[in-house]
């Protein structure tokens, strides 16, 4: 079970980046990863001027992997280009971090036997593996380091 982040546990944080308000298409990331995501938006905070037309559009996890889209008209392409580095660059480090507890994790773990791709930590692929089994069993599978 993935606990979630929810916008209310983050929002009031920073003001300039939600001033838009909460994502349009919504905010679904577990718990596991609030360091990474505050360490953005505090990044996006600093350098978003005081009023703007910024507006985070969506907050998601895809194939293991942090994806923040954003939507800006007016602000410089200067500005813009530093918040896309910082994008990047924290959707690079989900892919090493736990979503459950945000301890060093790998992506892909067991995705092929199990139709899902998360990025966790050996303890949490072993929690999540419960009652994954291909024939509905549910026993434990053993954690497989990716090569
Ligand atoms: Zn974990």
């Amino acid at each position: 079970m993935i606990e979630p982040l929810t916008y209310e546990d983050v929002a009031e944080d920073y003001p300039k980046v939600f001033q838009g308000g909460p994502p349009r298409c919504g905010m679904g990331i577990g718990l596991g990863w609030e360091n990474l995501l505050r360490e953005l938006l505090q990044a996006i905070e600093d350098l978003l001027p005081a009023e703007s037309d910024f507006k985070v559009d969506q907050i998601k996890e895809k194939f293991g992997g942090l994806r923040f889209y954003i939507f800006s008209q007016t602000l410089p392409e200067k500005t813009l280009k530093r918040i896309r580095k910082l994008i990047d660059f924290t959707e690079g480090l989900s892919f090493v971090t736990c979503e459950v507890c945000g301890s060093r994790g790998y992506a892909g773990t067991e995705s092929s036997r199990y139709g899902w791709i998360k990025t966790l930590c050996p303890e949490h692929v072993e929690e999540r593996s419960r009652g994954y089994g291909p024939d509905g069993t549910r026993r434990p599978t053993p954690y497989v380091e990716p090569k």
